[in-house]
């Protein structure tokens, strides 16, 4: 008997064949790519990538009943997937450089799901494409346009280093046990004008900045953090000073971030 399905790691089991088929399809596996699977679970994702023949398949597990099935009872064939009992939090994505093509997959855990996202696409240099269901509404927010009521922290993110796509929408009868809710399939190519290390670490703290108040105006937000004047400062970036942060495209955050830093040297 499999144990019950453990909340605390968000176990929600896909059991829909066509539906796994279809979420492995996405990352477009082809005989050279090293894949990673986050949270294989009992393996309805796993067949199928590792049937599309990939050079290596990598399974991060953090429940230890399914890294222990996974290495008691391997899929026959190659490649033989290698099991790292861990936690994807922590694994350190730095280290899928661009000696390979790597491929990361999940049917993510959704307590976990945006600050897994969020470290795999900025911080993997080797990454090629990324395919990912998580929650619908994440989902939603991680496509939303500037402007719109979704857009947020996570979007910017997202889109400042890699080029969001939307797959299709899955619902909860095709898991056990069900969720409450909807789930969507996004997969991520990398941009290639994506921010260094250092335009990385300048974005991630204005954006802490403008959205934990994004109610505020950018002039408010922004005046105890730089250097001189703030409203000369968004002004000379060709942002209105009274906008709100929510307005701004991923692009000019970035400008920002390079701007306020530079407001603090100067
Ligand atoms: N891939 C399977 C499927 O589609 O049926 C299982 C998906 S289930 C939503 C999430 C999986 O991620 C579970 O197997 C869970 O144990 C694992 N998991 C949860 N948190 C994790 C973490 N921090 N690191 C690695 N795996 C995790």
């Amino acid at each position: 008997m499999p144990p019950r399905a453990k909340k605390s790691l968000g176990q929600n089991f896909l059991k829909d064949r066509n539906i796994a088929a279809r979420i492995a399809a996405q990352l477009h596996i082809g005989p050279d790519d090293w894949v990673i699977e986050i949270g294989p679970g009992p393996g309805a994702l796993t067949r199928h990538i590792h049937a599309a023949g990939p050079a290596r398949l990598f399974l991060l597990e953090k429940d230890h009943h399914w890294a222990r099935e996974h290495r008691l009872h391997p899929l026959a064939g190659t490649p033989e997937a290698q099991v790292v009992l861990t936690d994807a939090l922590l694994f350190p994505w730095e280290r899928l450089d661009a000696a390979h093509p790597w491929k990361v997959i999940g049917n993510l855990p959704y307590n976990v799901a945006s600050p897994l996202m969020w470290d795999i696409c900025s911080r993997a240099p080797g990454l090629v494409r990324a395919s990912f269901m998580i929650q619908k509404e994440v989902g939603e927010r991680i496509v939303a346009a500037p402007g719109s009521r979704q857009y947020g922290a996570l979007s910017v993110w997202l889109q400042c280093f890699t080029k969001p796509e939307w797959c299709f929408v899955v619902p909860p009868h095709v898991f056990t046990p069900r969720p409450k809710v909807d789930s969507a399939v996004l997969a991520f190519t990398p941009r290639t004008d994506r921010p260094d290390a250092v335009q990385s670490k300048r974005l991630a703290r204005v954006l802490r900045l403008c959205f934990q108040q994004r109610r505020k105006q950018l002039q408010g937000i922004l005046r105890p953090h730089v250097g001189g004047d703030a409203s000369a400062l968004l002004a000379g970036l060709g942002i209105d000073p009274a906008a709100r942060p929510e307005t701004l495209s991923p692009e000019r955050f970035i400008a920002l971030g390079e701007a306020v830093a530079m407001s603090a040297i100067a």
